[in-house]
């Protein structure tokens, strides 16, 4: 992962405080010296590394005695926090919505950023949310580029915007001379705003052209392409695995077109990620995503708190959660409509999604053990990991007959469930009467299913 060694390198730093008890400046200083040598060899800029150390030291020196925490701990907790605030800038902050659709968000950044591949998971990631995004093929200039994004957005299922062709090739090295004709970017972006407000698409997301380094060309036709479509965000894709460079690039692109916000792309890189660190720092400008793969899912929204922390070591349990979520929802919706289209769900079935929903009851557990995750906890604490355990108990005392097919459970087979599973027969009830009412939806939605599936269309 792209910050193995330098939470090898700060792990090592924290190891000489473990054994102390009470730290003295020059354990301190130790310390610090370590911290800036591994920050440094993960390319982290000099100006960044100098003022993070500077405040870590100042703060380490000046830390009041804790009950809570050893002096190493409180280094570490010190650490943590400097590096949250140097990925944050103090903000942890979701995209930037349009009040009146279409929010159009801009992609920005070098060639080989990661822009394309970006363009297509970030369309996934709005699609999975309710959104109805657009993609637009405004890189004209890379060959292959607007072919590259149509396949992108077919795969993410994701419409896309590219009435021009742009520079095309066939393996070749083409590269389009200086003043070629390849179509118009900016009436490209114009067109797709006015696509999106009459196909009613509520997102619109444009890539852009960047070239091998940064020229004024380039930040031109972005400038131009920013003025004609007034983005509500205009992200600054960056490759995590471009060292030292980062800083240059991102101020170029800063003064450039004044970007909102900061995507990270190839952080699953073996590089040195220092990049990450650097850039937010360098233009103040939040990091709102981290592109993670090659896939359409190796994507996340960024929190400085988390990526801290997971640079530290200390683990990033909620991203972790949030990930397996977005997969079991998916996983889940596939296999019932599988069973759905068969008409064969039976309550096997349904017990099978009970073990599912029962992963969440083990993330409360998980979520209990890690301070500080008090606001979420509130959320969990909502679901009763006992109704969980009724619901199993009276599906584990019917035979295989009565949960391939429960209409056979009369009167005196739900007397015996309900003794079986030691509870009442008007429990029993409930749970026949909740899953024949989603049977008869599933059995709606499966009829509907030349409509798509949409409850509520034909039928
Ligand atoms: P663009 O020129 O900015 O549009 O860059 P592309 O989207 O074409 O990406 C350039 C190359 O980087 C492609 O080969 C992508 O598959 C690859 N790439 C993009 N994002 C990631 C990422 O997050 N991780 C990895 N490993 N590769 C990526």
């Amino acid at each position: 992962a792209a910050f193995s060694s330098l939470t090898d390198r700060l792990s090592n730093a924290f190891k000489h405080l473990k054994s102390k008890g009470k730290l003295s400046e020059s354990d301190i200083d130790g310390t610090i010296r370590e911290i800036r040598r591994a920050l440094l060899d993960a390319d982290v800029a000099l100006d960044v590394v100098r003022s993070f150390t500077g405040r870590v030291r100042e703060r380490a020196l000046g830390a009041e005695v804790s009950q809570a925490l050893n002096p190493a701990q409180q280094v570490v907790k010190i650490v943590n926090e400097e590096l949250t605030s140097i990925l944050g800038q103090g903000v942890d902050r979701p995209l930037n919505f349009a009040k009146n659709p279409p929010t159009v968000i801009m992609l920005a950044g070098l060639q080989g950023a990661g822009k394309t591949t970006l363009a297509g998971k970030l369309g996934y990631w709005l699609k999975d949310a309710g959104h109805t995004p657009l993609l637009v093929a405004a890189d004209l200039q890379r060959p292959n580029a607007v072919t590259q994004l149509q396949v992108v957005g077919e795969r993410a299922g994701v419409p896309v915007f590219a009435p021009e062709k742009g520079v095309q090739s066939d393996g070749g090295d083409a590269v389009s001379a200086p003043g070629e004709t390849t179509g118009d970017p900016v009436q490209v972006a114009r067109d797709s705003i006015a696509l999106a407000h009459t196909k009613l698409y509520d997102t619109v997301i444009i890539d852009t052209a960047g070239r091998l380094g940064v020229d004024e060309v380039l930040m031109k036709q972005a400038r131009d392409i920013r003025d004609a479509v007034n983005p509500d965000e205009i992200l600054f894709v960056i490759d995590a695995m471009i060292g030292q460079d980062a800083v240059q690039t991102a101020r170029a692109f800063d003064e450039g077109v004044d970007f909102t916000g900061v995507v990270l792309s190839k952080l699953d890189g073996d590089a040195r990620g220092g990049a990450a660190l650097s850039v937010a720092s360098v233009t103040g400008k939040p990091i709102l995503f981290a592109s993670t793969g090659e896939g359409l899912k190796d994507f996340e929204v960024f929190h400085p708190d988390r990526m801290a922390s997971r640079i530290l070591d200390m683990g990033d349990i909620l991203t972790l959660i949030e990930q397996a979520q977005r997969q079991f929802d998916e996983e889940e919706a596939r296999k019932a409509a599988a069973k759905m289209s068969e008409g064969t769900f039976g309550l096997d079935d349904f017990l099978d999604q009970l073990q599912q929903v029962r992963k969440l009851g083990s993330m409360k557990s998980l979520l209990g053990m890690i301070p500080g995750m008090a606001q979420h906890r509130k959320e969990l604490e909502q679901f009763d990991e006992k109704e969980i355990d009724r619901t199993e108990a009276i599906i584990r005392s019917m035979t295989p007959q009565e949960r391939r097919d429960p209409k056979i459970i009369d009167g005196s087979r739900r007397a015996r469930i309900a003794y079986g599973a030691g509870t009442t027969v008007s429990a029993v009830n409930g749970l026949l009467q909740r899953f024949e009412q989603a049977a008869k939806m599933m059995k709606r939605m499966s009829n509907n299913a030349g409509m798509g599936g949409i409850p509520g269309f034909g039928g």
